[in-house]
């Protein structure tokens, strides 16, 4: 708790200076209370600083299995002390209570504040304690400590106050290097809580395939097709020319054959949950591949977005005709798009959410209020505000803000993932079970 800032109400705007209340009442109190919680206690000492006249500035509390820590900031009257009856109060409930006089003087001006989200498979007292070194070393202070879940991932969100995003960022990254846990850091605000929009990228993000090595293992092209990608990734290739060369090698395979590709792409773990879950929570969904569209609009409607959004693959006569239709999906098309679609449901960028794992995510990331690089390729990661390396799509729902708890409480997850599961292999979450 950071009782003595601006924003506590005890401050007039802007002077750093005292005022108000404090100058009243006379003095300014941290009332620290703790123990083991019960019904009643944070109302109890409510009504004695009430029935004492004291002004609340500023109040948290926080209960970590039943023990009770609660903070509240004071302006009193000193003729009409509440200490006393708070002492007996906390005699009487068996907790401690204890006071600090605070010079309210001396207040700050308000200091930037980040929401800092650390996610692991297993997060110890080592690594927690490697991020936590990591703020302290920019000048930074943990205000506040939430954990977010406990499966399957841990996580945990970490209010931060002071120092700049550029040097925090680079500060975390470098713990999340060494001590290989994710970490995401966004400004703590209002822009924070009012997300809006998901746009996610497809092959290797919500499908773990890449589904023209999987056409390409049908056309017996394998070796043809994965040499175009490599010299495109090399740079020696653009991503249009790649595009269409690959395409043309396509050329005769039948819609049955499309159909048994489309039926055998396994959904990344927690695609179905992080979907539902924000389409519960009203978000827009929608899916934009550099792919192609026909197992684009599958998984649209497999898993209840709103849009998809990839390359058009031509059929004459129920065969590919090994040409492309209408403008091609690459890295500045994706990002266009991501603007055209928050344009279309007046949502700005920086409600917007995008991610991906590939270099043609870059620009869509970087345009997005929020970025988050899936096992991504480390040039995607360098450009992202968050990087995940966990396997599961829907830790990116703690990336958000939300609590595992909250999510099921809402019977949204659909439980695909066993707690005990921790393998390479994933479970059964392919778009043919059918689960959820
Ligand atoms: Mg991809």
């Amino acid at each position: 708790m950071t009782a003595p800032t601006s924003d506590s109400g005890a401050a007039g705007p802007g002077t750093g200076k005292a005022g108000g209340a404090a100058d009243t009442l006379g003095q300014t109190i941290l009332v620290r209370v703790t123990g083991i919680d019960g019904p009643g206690i944070t109302a109890g000492i409510l009504h004695i600083l009430s029935d004492a006249g004291a002004e609340v500035l500023d109040m948290e509390q926080v209960v970590v299995r039943d023990r009770l820590n609660l903070g509240i900031f004071v302006a009193v009257d000193q003729e009409r002390s509440p200490l006393k009856d708070l002492l007996f109060f906390g005699w009487q409930r068996d907790i401690h209570i204890d006071f600090e006089v605070i010079d309210n003087g001396t207040v700050e001006p308000q200091r930037p504040r980040f929401a800092v989200i650390v996610i692991g498979r297993t997060l110890d007292a080592g690594e927690l304690g490697a991020v936590a070194d990591a703020i302290a070393s920019v000048g930074a202070n943990i205000e506040r400590i939430v954990r977010l879940s406990n499966y399957p991932v841990i996580s945990y969100e970490l209010i931060v106050v002071g120092s700049d995003l550029a040097r925090l960022r680079s500060s975390l990254l470098q713990a999340s290097h060494d001590y290989h846990v994710d970490i995401a850091i966004e400004r703590e605000g209002l822009a924070r809580r009012a997300k809006r929009l998901v746009v996610v990228d497809m092959d290797s993000t919500l499908i773990r395939d890449e589904v023209i090595d999987l056409l390409a293992a049908e056309a017996g092209v394998r070796d043809e097709i994965a040499a175009l990608t490599s010299e495109a990734m090399a740079g020696d290739l653009d991503f249009e020319t790649a595009l269409r060369q690959r395409v043309r090698l396509l050329a005769g395979l039948d819609e049955e054959t499309l159909h048994r590709v489309r039926d055998r792409l396994r959904l990344t773990p927690g695609a179905r949950t992080f979907v539902r879950t924000l389409k519960r929570l009203g978000y827009r969904v929608a899916i934009v591949s550099g792919g192609f569209d026909l197992f684009a609009d599958y998984a649209k409607d497999l898993l209840g977005a709103d849009s998809a959004h990839a390359n058009r693959l031509e059929i004459v006569d129920g065969r590919l005709s090994g040409e492309l239709e209408g403008d091609i999906i690459d890295g500045s098309a994706k990002a266009r798009l991501l603007e055209e679609i928050a344009a279309a449901d007046g949502i700005s960028l920086e409600q917007a959410v995008a991610i991906g794992d590939g270099a043609n995510d870059i620009e869509m990331l970087s345009r997005a209020g929020l970025g988050i690089a899936f096992n991504a390729k480390p040039a995607l990661a360098a450009a992202a505000d968050a990087t995940l390396q966990v396997p599961y799509l829907d830790a990116i729902l703690f990336v958000l803000g939300l609590k595992r708890e909250d999510i099921e409480a809402e019977q949204l997850s659909t439980s695909v993932i066993p707690k005990e599961w921790d393998g390479a292999e994933g479970p059964p979450d392919s778009l043919h079970d059918a689960a959820g």
